[in-house]
């Protein structure tokens, strides 16, 4: 089964699931029954997550124009670890 989109030109798109190779150019929308048109779209580019799709984004930007520096970064201050108190009872070499 695949997912194809259509359009009705009165309530929008929507989304039918047919076995792979049978969707047609048109269907009958669910809602009025009017003739809706295929969409064809990027797989799963619609369903991505916003965060997924900010990330590949930004690879892509960065493929495409690297961020350049100058000079070697500031280095950043190493996090706090909490101290577990059975680290105290661990062998000290
Ligand atoms: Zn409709």
């Amino acid at each position: 089964m695949a997912t194809y989109e259509y359009r009705c030109p009165r309530d929008g798109d929507f989304e039918v699931r047919l076995p792979l190779g049978e969707a047609g150019a048109a269907v009958d929308c669910p809602g009025c029954h009017a003739r809706a048109t295929r969409v064809w779209s990027a797989p799963r580019l619609a369903r991505t997550p916003r965060a997924l799709g900010a990330a590949l984004d930004g690879a892509a930007r960065s493929a495409e124009t690297p961020e350049v520096v100058s000079r070697i970064p500031a280095r950043r201050p190493a996090a706090a670890m909490p101290a577990h108190p059975a680290h105290a009872r661990l062998p000290r070499l």
